[in-house]
């Protein structure tokens, strides 16, 4: 019995360093440019920000947005998305997006995680469409319009919600470009400051509150999101993250699954897998064959905790 409980710690523990380390070097991959790394030909459906002048390869909605804004049609993006979405679907949320290995960090912090109903959360879940709409119904009419030549007066109204409407008010373009562009002003700020004696915790603070409004929504939004993403795990994926909302749209084309053993699944008084579960994928409920969920971002930790090993990933 001991033996059996120490393997499937071992076990346990595997797949999640397993996770963690490729989510670290996913972290990395994406932001290489700091390390002298040029940019990658690579589009890929995770949460980054167009405006981050250090990052690595492509994040597919932004540039999707940009394209439409540039009046051409997103093929690039739109390949990306279903390539993905048919060989890794969400996996690519569970392993390689950044902002998605944030969210987990994050949920590090606390150890009981409040609990939403499961009314809430079926409600809830519909809010990431909506974004991933509203976005594409705002760059996709402005596209149109400035294609036909009446846009430049909508280009106008929408001020810096043109070219990127999501990205301006993103989370992850707070803290990969807006946050980063103030550290690296001030740090180059600071031998002037020094140089003309001026009181540099003074200026900080100046530059700070001197920041337009924009600024102030854009901190609150991310702050909201991260304070969010601490009592409920993965938050912001469940509910608000358009390239969440595209993949599980297009999950249904998904070769990957997972299959559930009616052999070896005691269902009756163990939950472990739906308990362990950060997107809230009622698994009990599912098929016992190989079955995708939208929600599902093939983090695993369903196949670890179960001790039967009823679980398992299914590809193709
Ligand atoms: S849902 Fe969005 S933020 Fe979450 S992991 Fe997927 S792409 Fe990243
Ligand atoms: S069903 Fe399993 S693999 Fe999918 S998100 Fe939940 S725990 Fe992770």
């Amino acid at each position: 019995m001991k033996e059996t409980t120490s393997r499937l710690k071992n076990f346990v523990f595997r797949i999640e360093i397993a996770r963690k380390i490729t989510q670290f070097l996913c972290f990395l991959l994406l932001n290489a440019i700091v390390f002298g790394f040029q940019p990658l030909p690579l589009l890929l459906p995770v949460l980054h920000s167009i405006w981050t002048p250090q990052k690595t390869v492509g994040d597919a909605f932004s540039v999707l947005q940009l394209m439409l804004y540039e009046v051409t049609f997103p093929w690039l993006p739109i390949a990306a998305f279903l390539l993905i979405a048919v060989v890794l679907n969400r996996a690519t949320c569970g392993w390689v997006c950044p902002f998605g290995f944030i969210q987990d960090l994050l949920g590090y912090i606390k150890r009981k995680h409040s609990r939403v109903s499961s009314r809430t959360h079926k409600d809830m879940i519909k809010v990431k469409y909506g974004v991933l709409l509203i976005v594409l119904f705002v760059s996709g009419s402005l596209s149109i319009l400035l294609a036909t030549g009446v846009g430049q007066s909508f280009r106008r109204a929408l001020g810096a919600f043109g070219s990127a409407p999501f990205d301006v008010l993103s989370p992850s373009n707070t803290i990969f470009a807006t946050l980063p562009e103030i550290v690296l002003e001030t740090r180059y700020a600071i031998p002037y400051w020094v140089e003309t004696g001026a009181d540099i915790l003074g200026a900080i603070v100046n530059g700070i509150l001197s920041k337009s409004i924009l600024f102030w929504i854009q901190l609150a939004i991310m702050i909201g999101v991260v304070g969010l993403g601490i009592y409920i795990p993965r938050s912001w994926c469940r509910y608000l993250c358009p390239h969440g909302a595209a993949l599980a749209f297009l999950n249904r084309f998904s070769f990957l699954g997972l299959e559930r053993d009616p052999v070896r699944c005691t269902k009756v008084g163990c939950r472990s897998c739906v308990e362990v579960c950060p997107m809230n994928v009622p698994i009990l409920e599912l098929p016992w064959e190989k079955f995708t969920h939208p929600e599902c971002i093939y983090c695993l930790k369903c196949v670890s905790a179960c001790t039967t090993k009823a679980i398992r990933p299914q590809f193709p």
